[in-house]
């Protein structure tokens, strides 16, 4: 029984972690878009380095892997980036990797920008953010050379190794930092390379980065 609050609270969003019992929290969960510039290139903009782009998910956006993706209501265009994911800890330093969807609204996106109005209704749904389990920071290499890739009912949609990226990690955190106080639990999500397409009910989605567990997903 609790006292404090006016409504049951509800369990934070957390993460599985590889080989452990434990589960990562999540706090809140940051995303750069335009980080590869084939993807930008793909999307009609001007790869060239400009201020990085910055938009939220809410914690409670998380699927986890194995988790069904229920389709979107809203839209008829929702497409799949896959993207190198990083969880910071208790030192504000990356403390686990892991493979992420960042699931996109792109009918709800292009409206967005057309009206130079903000992302959310295209970003941050309900089940929009896949994540996988995270690996600890210190049982992997990366990010380094190491390859990102998407297939959807086995054929590859996306593909680039991670130092494509435009902003590095660090780079990213330390944007994120003029901006925001980092705490323990955040996620970053690093932007996706050239390859976004629609999913459909019925699709199934397995993204990997080298190194890292597997992040599986089927579109309900
Ligand atoms: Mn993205």
């Amino acid at each position: 029984m609790s006292a404090f609050h006016a409504l049951p609270a509800w369990p934070v969003p957390s993460l599985p972690v590889a080989g452990r019992a434990e589960r990562f929290p999540v706090r809140r969960i940051f995303c750069i878009g335009r980080n590869y510039a084939d993807h930008v290139r793909e999307m009609g903009g001007d790869p060239n380095r400009g201020s990085p782009i910055f938009f939220m998910k809410p914690a409670d956006a998380i699927v986890t892997d194995g988790q069904p993706l229920p389709y979107p209501p809203a839209t008829g265009d929702l497409h799949h980036e896959v993207e190198l994911v990083c969880g910071l800890g208790t030192d504000l330093r990356p403390w686990g990797f892991g493979v992420g969807l960042d699931m996109t609204r792109r009918d709800l996106q292009a409206k967005a920008k057309a009206a130079a109005a903000p992302w959310e209704i295209a970003k941050a749904f309900e089940g929009s953010a896949i994540v996988g389990p995270l690996l600890p920071a210190a049982e992997w290499s990366g990010p380094t050379t190491q390859v990102l890739s998407l297939t959807v009912n086995g054929q590859v949609r996306q593909s680039s190794p991670l130092d494509h990226m435009i902003w590095s990690l660090e780079e990213i955190l330390g944007e994120l930092g003029k901006l925001f106080t980092l705490k323990p639990g955040d996620l970053i999500f690093t932007g996706t390379p050239a390859g976004v397409a629609d999913v459909q009910r019925g699709d199934k989605l397995e993204a990997r980065v080298e190194g890292l567990p597997p992040l599986n997903a089927v579109v309900v």
